[in-house]
């Protein structure tokens, strides 16, 4: 397929590089692309950014039939971009796909078509320290429609956004509320997929937690309220004795490229990493027993986010002395420095945008 290109007429006034933020700035052009029972998906092409139009019944907006990725694009000291594990997040796209009934993409053609979007955009991928740009492909069904089944038409597309350093003021652990009430997700149900309606899920809870003055939300399992799953929209490790525990992928947990990476690069480091289900009881006990020594999470947007103090219950426990642990320091370091190509790949995790 011949990916059609329709440059925009006048250019956006780039924003500037240290006050970028996350998610407000948008580039020049967008990658879209169509699909029908009859052609399958067609007319890729990349246009303009800017609105869609649709029809108000549009099924989208009504049953939340939608899926996204998010992954970003690094420039390298000599002005390369570097893309981070790319054809894990189309593999869970796809998945996430599956779960929610819409159809497969060929995850080689839309890794052609992010390159030929980058090779465009380049000029947008910030410089500063920390920065990125934010890739953001997401499909949305599209049938004009208001019955309950899942669309004929589908629309997928990628934007681009320009982020700011995660932390611009030092890499600062967060303060996290464990919630018995609400849950992101249940067993059986659609927690394994990124899909808008587990992000909406999440918003009381997450206001909740933020009015007592805690950043995020730590997420039970639904079924015995009592396992961890996830904090905010991040996978979560605990570094407990000599052991580095994440919660098993039990469908309900969403599985972060962010998260396999963690898991590869402690182990490589000679790290006892373990999959399994951890309970917010055995991680207060650890704590007691003087065992727990880091709390951190993981995910594309901050890379890892410590943790300095959780609240359960009303008992507020802090973790270590509340500072950034050395566990997470060195995780934070070295993902950065392979992404921004500082540091040997020995994964082969970076691919460059080609020419
Ligand atoms: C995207 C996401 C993550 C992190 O995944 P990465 O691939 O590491 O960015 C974790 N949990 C949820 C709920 C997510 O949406």
């Amino acid at each position: 397929m011949k990916i059609a290109i329709t440059k925009a007429d006048t250019l956006k006034k780039h924003p500037d590089d240290s006050n970028l933020g996350f998610g407000t700035y948008f580039t020049d052009h967008m990658f879209n692309m169509d699909y029908n029972p009859e052609k399958g998906w067609h007319n890729p092409r990349i246009e303009p950014y800017g609105p869609m139009q649709m029809d108000p019944s549009t099924m989208v907006l009504h049953y939340g039939q939608a899926i996204f990725e998010g992954l970003k694009a690094y420039k390298t000291e000599s002005g390369e971009i570097n893309l981070f594990r790319p054809k894990d997040n189309l593999r869970r796209f796809n998945n996430s796909g599956h779960i929610l009934c819409i159809p497969e993409l060929d995850e080689d053609f839309v890794l052609k078509a992010l390159f030929t979007l980058l090779e465009i955009e380049k000029g947008w991928v910030p410089g500063e320290p920390g920065t990125s740009l934010y890739i953001r492909p997401t499909i949305i069904a599209t049938d004009p429609y208001i019955g309950l089944r899942s669309s004929n038409t589908y629309r997928f597309f990628i934007i681009l956004s320009p982020v700011g350093a995660y932390y611009p003021e030092g890499f600062d652990p967060v303060k996290i509320w464990v919630t018995t009430k609400y849950v992101r997700a249940v067993r059986g149900g659609v927690g394994e997929a990124k899909t808008a309606g587990n992000y909406a899920a999440s918003l009381y809870a997450t206001e909740l937690a933020q009015k007592e003055g805690y950043t995020q939300v730590m997420w039970l399992d639904g079924v015995e309220l009592k396992y961890v799953e996830e904090v905010g929209s991040m996978n979560i490790f605990f570094a407990i004795g000599d052991e580095l525990i994440t919660p098993e992928l039990n469908r309900s947990i969403l599985p972060g490229i962010t998260r396999d990476s963690v898991i590869k690069l402690a182990k490589s480091w000679g790290i006892r990493v373990t999959e399994r289900k951890i309970s917010i009881d055995e991680i207060y006990a650890a704590h007691a027993s003087g065992e727990l020594k880091e709390v951190f999470g993981s995910g594309t947007a901050a890379v890892i986010s410590p943790v300095g103090a959780i609240k359960f219950d009303d008992k507020v426990i802090t973790i270590g002395d509340g500072s950034v642990g050395p566990l997470a320091a060195r995780l934070f370091n070295t993902l950065m420095d392979i992404q921004y190509g500082k540091a040997e790949d020995p994964f082969e995790w970076i691919l460059p945008v080609e020419k």
